[in-house]
């Protein structure tokens, strides 16, 4: 009998009420059961060109249908297997990749990539179901066994333990080479750990991460800021090869009035809390700038610390780059969104923000991103009163660690050039990640980490 084509009963994931959750950084998004883990998967269509659909869509080629069948079959160590091969973050990449613009976005039940058109129905849950493998692996204990290639005695310095310093860290520890990973926070995680919210990403799932590493032999240093505690000049001098991977974390500012007590920026209002369970002084009432996942990730911060949330965007909803179902989340929790809104202006009394000046804009022909321009609409200046103001942006680089390093090569930003192996102008110093792409996401990260990793590797087996 043919296959029934399950166009639109996609499987809900359980989520914690709006209501409810606010009231802490507990993760909301409950996971599948095995059962809906099951009836999901059993949406796919296995179909014959799934590398011109799915895989194309994700960044890092996993084999969707291969770990979606095993699902069926009743293998989740398998499934979990197949995921690693291209993903070793399953548990991560599943809570917080924007599945809609990459794989499910191309999931023959919602798009035929194929043919160029829209079809009729909801994807599979494809980012689900990626959790649903992780965490199950996680939470029973089962320990995957990840064994390293014979020692080549080659030693590599890694700065930055975000998922590109990771990605490379994997890579080359499986490949018998001896890995030190210099870390400027106390954790690994770049901004897995210190940016997105316990919310969207509990911390257990770093922790889990963490201790995989140490199983594969990486040893870690936290606390050292290459740059200040020690120089690139030195690890150069110290290791066969190094590897840059320090992100875009500077948080950016860029507005009259930004001098004022209450301003900050998304990225120190999510490292206080989400690193130091510190609480900023948000007041009562705060305004985040911004349209993408920073400004979604201080949103759910300020409402879970009982601050009333508005954020002003300057584009609409479907121009931002935020994920769709995110703005629903915070809206649902109470956050106020002023779409078409620019900030002018911070506006103070007694050298504290009492508001922000504002103006509506609309939208006109697409700019350089492709995206709608928004332009200044006359004579529709206003302020929204406040307490404090939170800037997302956008970040910078921070070259700490590479400036004593001249000879590489840096963009207009600062962030470092690279060739199409990951390496920079100096001998045996590669980079990636942010720090190459000028901010990105997750997934990419981890792809340019593993493949700089593999060039890495060519690297000190060729010399
Ligand atoms: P990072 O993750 O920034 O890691 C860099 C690491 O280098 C950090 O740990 C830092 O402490 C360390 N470091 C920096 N300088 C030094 C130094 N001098 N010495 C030693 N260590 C140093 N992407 C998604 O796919 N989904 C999301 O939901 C999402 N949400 C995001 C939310 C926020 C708030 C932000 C800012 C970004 C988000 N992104 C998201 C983007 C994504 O997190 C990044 O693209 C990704 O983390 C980049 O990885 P990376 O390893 O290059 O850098």
């Amino acid at each position: 009998m043919p296959k029934r084509i399950r166009y639109l009963d996609r499987n809900k994931e359980p989520f914690i009420p709006p209501q409810e959750r606010k009231k802490s950084f507990k993760e909301y998004a409950l996971g599948y059961s095995v059962n809906l883990a099951v009836d999901e998967a059993g949406r796919c269509l296995f179909c014959k060109d799934a590398e011109k659909r799915c895989i194309k869509g994700c960044p890092i080629h996993v084999d969707i249908p291969g770990f979606i069948k095993k699902i069926l079959e009743g293998d989740l160590v398998g499934a979990y297997k197949k995921i690693i091969e291209t993903d070793i973050f399953p548990s991560v990449c599943g809570r917080v990749c924007p599945q809609e613009r990459q794989c499910e976005g191309a999931c023959i039940l919602y798009y035929d990539t194929v043919r160029g058109r829209k079809n009729k129905g909801l994807p599979v849950s494809i980012g689900a179901l990626e959790k649903f493998v992780g965490d199950f692996i996680r939470i029973s204990g089962i320990e995957i066994e990840e064994i390293p290639e014979p020692p080549t005695g080659k030693r590599v310095a890694i700065i930055g333990a975000g998922p590109a310093g990771l990605g490379c860290a994997y890579e080359l520890a499986l490949r018998g080479h001896e890995v030190h990973v210099y870390e400027a926070l106390p954790k690994i995680g770049g901004v897995m750990t210190y940016g997105i919210p316990s919310a969207r990403l509990s911390k257990e799932i770093l922790d889990y991460e963490y201790e995989r590493f140490r199983r594969l032999g990486v040893k870690f240093f936290f606390g050292k800021v290459v740059g200040r505690t020690l120089s690139l000049r030195e690890l150069i001098n110290k290791y066969d090869a190094v590897f840059i991977a320090t992100g875009y974390g500077r948080g950016r500012l860029g507005l009259k009035g930004d001098n004022l007590k209450g301003v900050y920026s998304a990225i120190e209002v999510l490292m206080r809390v989400n690193l130091f369970g510190n609480r900023p002084d948000l007041g009562e009432k705060t305004v985040i700038v911004g349209g993408g996942f920073t400004a979604i990730d201080a949103a759910i911060t300020s409402l879970r610390l009982g601050v009333e949330t508005h954020v002003v965007y300057r584009r609409t909803r479907e121009t931002s780059s935020a994920r769709q179902e995110e703005w629903d989340h915070i809206m649902e929790e109470g956050a106020i969104v002023h779409w078409l809104t620019q900030p002018v202006e911070i506006l103070g009394d007694n050298g504290r923000v009492k508001g922000i000046k504002c103006i509506k804009m609309e939208l006109t022909e697409p700019d350089s991103s492709g995206r709608p321009k928004p332009v200044p609409v006359p004579n529709s200046e206003h302020t929204i009163e406040c307490d404090s103001v939170i800037f997302a942006i956008g970040q910078d680089p921070n070259p700490v660690s590479y400036e004593d390093v001249p000879e590489i090569k840096r963009d207009k930003w600062g962030g470092i050039i690279v060739d199409e192996k990951y390496r920079t102008s100096a001998n045996g110093v590669f980079a990636g990640g942010d720090v190459i792409n000028g901010g990105d996401t997750v997934v990419r990260a981890l792809a340019q980490g593993r493949e700089a990793g593999k060039f890495i590797h060519e690297y000190l087996t060729e010399s």
